[in-house]
């Protein structure tokens, strides 16, 4: 132990503090004294001392009392306190109040330097333990903030748009994509404020305060000036909510050089295929033929037919996307149930199915294109029809909830495997549970998904494999054109 240690001696009785100077400087200790505690303040404002020896009567007040006035001050300093007698209380009170040690008269050179090297020792290992452990704090403190700092730059520069909200829908973060999607180039921080003053988009708006809650968390929002988001809103439990936005326009884009494509080659086809359906009409007519020859006509004009349908659902599907239908009018929601089951009444009875209708009296009309309604039920009801096996059940139910329908058409059939669930809504798609020599092109979920679009409502499917499928689709009362 480096013996160049200053300790300060605050001591009353002048022999004592002799006997503690001689024996500290015996043992190669810097010695400094204090006969009074203005003396003693100044000491330990200008030096560090390794340690204080306090007597219990030092200049008119109460050691124990002064010692605890300097803990409070420096908590890593010892301090020893000198009584002129053993007294268990004083010790007691002494120990309580964090002196390091006591020692009494008579003392002893050995006693005395082993108080004071016991005390020191103790000190110092207190001391390196703090180092040690604010050292440790600080590195993980250092790399906590290194992580922010990483997390901050990837926020800053990832082309999604990211705002964080709190349970009160207080701003607690948003990025810069965020901000050049709702046109905020100002510095200004946005922190703290409430997340609907910069939100004015209806539909984000509906989104964010769960106006839309029970609609899947994915919205496509579209803006005036041809901007195409795709919008997430994500509870993040203990802090509010996540709203992250991909800018989609590019892809919008692509689908629709797309789908004019589609239309163009579909009405491209629709004259050739009137002219092959009208000659293999007319073979019969214009000579005789055998049986086998009139089989294969037969086969001919069946799939003719079959191509016919698929290019005039592509015409339609390109007639809805392109949103050509601007005609609308109070629809009557079970009128067109009803029409739509009067349709299928031969498939219901043949198949024996359990076809139930719930639908409230008081609903009133919807604001929407008849003819598109009555396509989309078609489609949903049709399908329900189609692939529930002999004897199953279908189920059509209405309800209104505020300014909204909600439509759901469920049935007992195979089901969909959730793996297939995402894509039911893409064009041509079929997915694996289609039992065999079922039909069907696959457009049309594609078209009722446009039509849905159109009235600016939303569909998604929940089904278990085995037990059924629920088709929902929830419609604005004045669904206004798109
Ligand atoms: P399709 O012409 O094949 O019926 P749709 O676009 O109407 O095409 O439907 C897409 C796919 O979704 C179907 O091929 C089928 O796999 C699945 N599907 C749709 N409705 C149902 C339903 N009610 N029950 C089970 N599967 C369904």
């Amino acid at each position: 132990m480096p013996k160049e240690d200053l300790v300060l001696l605050a001591l009353a009785d002048e022999q004592i503090q002799r006997l503690f100077e001689r024996a500290l400087a015996a043992a190669d200790y810097r010695v400094a004294i204090a006969s009074d505690s203005s003396a003693l303040d100044r000491v330990l404002q200008e030096a560090t001392p390794a340690l204080v020896i306090l007597s219990q009567d030092f200049s008119g007040a109460d050691g124990v009392t002064v010692a605890a006035g300097l803990l409070e001050r420096f908590p890593t300093l010892p301090v020893l306190l000198f009584l002129p007698q053993d007294s268990p209380e004083v010790v007691r009170k002494a120990l309580h109040a964090g002196i390091s040690d006591c020692l009494f008269s008579p003392l002893k050179v050995d006693d005395i330097m082993q108080a004071v090297e016991n005390s020191i020792r103790r000190a110092n290992r207190l001391g390196d333990w703090t180092r040690r452990e604010v050292r440790r704090t600080t590195a993980s403190l250092q790399q906590r903030v290194d992580e922010l700092q990483k997390f901050d730059t990837i926020l800053n520069h990832i082309e999604d748009g990211v705002i964080i909200v709190d349970e009160q829908m207080d701003i607690l973060l948003i990025n810069p994509a965020a901000r050049r999607a709702f046109g905020i180039w100002k510095d200004e921080s946005l922190v703290g404020k409430p997340v609907l003053e910069i939100i004015t988009h209806p539909e984000l708006r509906a989104l964010v305060t769960g106006g839309l809650s029970k609609v899947s968390p994915h919205h496509e929002i579209m803006f005036e000036d041809g901007r195409a988001l795709s919008a997430q809103y994500t509870l993040i439990p203990k802090v509010g909510a996540a709203i992250t936005m991909q800018d989609i326009t590019y892809l919008k884009q692509i689908d629709r050089l797309k789908n004019e494509f589609v239309s163009t080659v579909s009405h491209d086809l629709r004259s050739p295929l009137t002219a092959i359906l009208g000659y293999v009409d007319l073979l019969e007519r214009v000579g005789p033929i055998n049986d086998q020859q009139r089989e294969f006509v037969k086969r001919v004009q069946v799939s003719v037919q079959s191509i016919t349908s698929l290019v005039n659902d592509l015409l339609e599907l390109g007639r809805i996307e392109a949103g050509l239908d601007t005609q609308r009018e109070l629809v009557p929601l079970e009128g067109i149930i009803r029409y739509t089951l009067e349709n299928a009444s031969g498939q219901i009875v043949e198949k024996r199915l359990d076809v139930a209708m719930d639908l409230p009296e008081n609903v009133p009309p919807l604001r929407g294109n008849p003819i598109r309604l009555r396509q989309l039920l078609d489609n949903l009801v049709g399908n329900a029809i189609k692939y529930t096996p002999d004897g199953g059940k279908v189920r059509i139910e209405v309800e209104q909830q505020n300014e909204q329908v909600i439509l759901r058409v469920e049935d007992s059939g195979p089901g969909i495997p959730p793996a297939d669930q995402p894509h039911i809504f893409e064009k041509f798609y079929r997915a694996s549970n289609v039992p065999k020599g079922v039909g069907g092109s696959g457009l049309g979920l594609a078209i009722v998904k446009s039509i849905v679009d159109n009235h600016r409502g939303r569909i998604w499917v929940e089904s278990v494999v085995g037990q059924g499928t629920t088709f929902t689709v929830v419609l604005p009362l004045g669904a206004e054109q798109k």
